[in-house]
């Protein structure tokens, strides 16, 4: 597959006809390429950007949201395509970005096509003297930069609110996981979607990502990865005052207290610690259990993870399946070998999974389960981002909470008991932003989406997305002389 920039309406090279090598985690092969665009790419893009955003924001909302209700049953007609492509380029098995993935792209711009069909906009009344309204109106040209865990899936999730509340966009979806973001583009084209409206640049993020922070037309940065990336666009970005919305890592703990639904929580755990291969940002890597059931737990959750079968992405039975790349899986392989010298005990997995041809040389990690490590040590403190998860005993609610807060990162907690009354006040205690109790990712597109401390700020989702997006205008109106 040879992927093209999408700039301006056409599939187009990088102006320095340079491509980087696109890698298929299952086998470990190269399967394509992708452009390797630098700073003239993105000063294409938004220069296309900017011609197009007078038209498209000043549009009505109406046929606004007709163009992306065609974006949304584009996704839906070529689901099976982008399942594959998605599954093929990340490694998680096929079945996930079947029925996860792709769907919710699908929803991503029906949802946010749908909002703009009912937005409202304040009007503050003083009486006989004078009334004020305000406008709410779209940035100008807005950069939207996403990672590879969930790739169409983040990558839709902030250009279609963008695209909604009027913005051009230019985005890049990671280099890792480029393949849906050019179907996409593809689509836009079959579609007619107006061009200069989206534009899509791949490449690296120290090229590409940065010269769109860097760029003084991008007016706006939405941003999903890891926490020192965010750290560093929200350093550039302040210097031109520049608007940040930061979605960033995180070490989620999920608390089962002695009175949980036993068999339930055991079962949504193992989901939580080893979907998508432990490479969603929301999943519990830090397993805290009362220290009255902490050994029936152990039990029951390693017997479980044993028993997921680790395998091809496109194959039925796979559960978990290939890590994104040998880099990464580098990586959580060192966090064990971290773990280890802590003192941490292996519970069940921890090395990687052999396949036979033509995936001898596929990223395949066997879920690991770790057990016997203070919460401070660094398995406990740093996001891994793979199939690992820690186990720790706590004696008391306050001690639940003083470890769970305990990390730099707040992103989201998962509770598990039985008491209305203490789950209400863990949940109000927890230092995230988000809370599921007895649950785990159930999601409403409308609710606000985001973490506290070092997970991010600001908030995606509904309302808080389009209020991101766009900036308000108070308009005061005085009535008597
Ligand atoms: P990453 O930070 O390495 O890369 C994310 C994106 O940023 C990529 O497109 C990359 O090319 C780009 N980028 C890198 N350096 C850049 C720079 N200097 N300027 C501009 N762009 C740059 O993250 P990743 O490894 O792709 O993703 C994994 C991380 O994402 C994890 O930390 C995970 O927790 C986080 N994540 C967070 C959420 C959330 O909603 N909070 C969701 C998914 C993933």
């Amino acid at each position: 597959m040879r992927i093209l920039n999408y700039i301006d309406g056409k599939l187009q090279e990088p102006v320095n006809k340079k491509f980087l090598d696109n890698y298929q985690p299952a086998t470990g092969e190269v399967y394509g390429e992708i452009p390797d665009s630098r700073k003239e790419d993105i000063d294409l893009a938004v220069e296309a950007a900017k011609r197009a955003y007078p038209i498209w924001s000043s549009m009505s909302p109406g046929d606004r949201s007709k163009h992306l209700m065609n974006l949304s049953h584009a996704i839906e007609k070529n689901l099976e395509e982008l399942a594959q492509a998605e599954s093929k380029d990340n490694g998680k098995p096929l079945k996930l970005a079947q029925t996860v993935d792709i769907p919710r792209a699908r929803d991503n711009f029906s949802f946010f096509a749908t909002a703009i069909l009912h937005e409202e906009n304040a009007m503050h009344d003083m009486g006989k003297h004078a009334f004020n309204y305000t406008l709410r109106k779209p940035l100008g040209v807005v950069g939207c930069i996403s990672p590879w865990n969930l790739p169409l899936y983040l990558f839709s999730w902030k250009i279609a609110p963008a695209l909604a509340a009027g913005n051009c966009v230019v985005a890049k979806p990671s280099e890792v996981t480029p393949a849906t973001a050019f179907l996409l583009s593809k689509l836009c084209i079959e579609v007619g979607f107006p061009a200069g409206v989206l534009n899509i640049v791949h490449g690296l993020g120290h090229h590409a990502g940065q010269a769109i922070v860097e760029h003084p037309d991008t007016k706006a940065i939405s941003f999903t990865g890891g926490t020192e990336t965010g750290k560093k666009i929200a350093e550039t970005a302040a210097g031109q005052f520049k608007k940040t919305s930061l979605e960033l890592g995180g070490k989620n703990a999920n608390i089962i207290f002695e009175d949980c639904d036993f068999e339930t929580a055991v079962k949504t755990a193992v989901k939580s610690s080893f979907a998508n291969q432990g490479q969603i940002c929301l999943c519990g890597s830090r397993i805290l259990i009362h220290e009255s059931i902490y050994e029936k737990f152990r039990e029951a959750f390693v017997e479980q993870v044993k028993k997921l079968r680790v395998g091809p992405p496109d194959a039925a039975e796979t559960q978990v399946g290939a890590l994104v790349s040998l880099a990464h899986l580098q990586k959580v392989q060192q966090y064990i070998e971290v773990a280890k010298r802590e003192g941490g005990n292996i519970l069940c997995g921890g090395t990687e999974v052999q396949l036979n041809q033509p995936y001898a040389r596929g990223y395949y990690l066997s879920p690991t389960v770790i057990d016997g490590l203070a919460p401070s040590c660094a398995t406990n403190q740093e996001e891994i981002f793979g199939p690992v998860v820690t186990l720790m005993p706590f004696k008391n609610e306050e001690e639940a909470l003083a470890i769970a807060n305990g990390t730099k990162y707040g992103l989201s907690a998962t509770i598990w008991t039985q008491n209305l009354q203490r789950a209400h006040r863990v949940a109000a205690l927890l230092e995230v932003g988000i809370v599921w109790i007895n649950c785990w990712l159930v999601r409403d597109l409308r609710t606000p989406f985001g973490g506290s401390k070092a997970s991010g700020m600001g908030r995606e989702g509904g309302r808080y997305a389009l209020e991101f997006f766009t900036e308000p205008k108070n308009i005061c109106v005085w009535l008597n002389q």
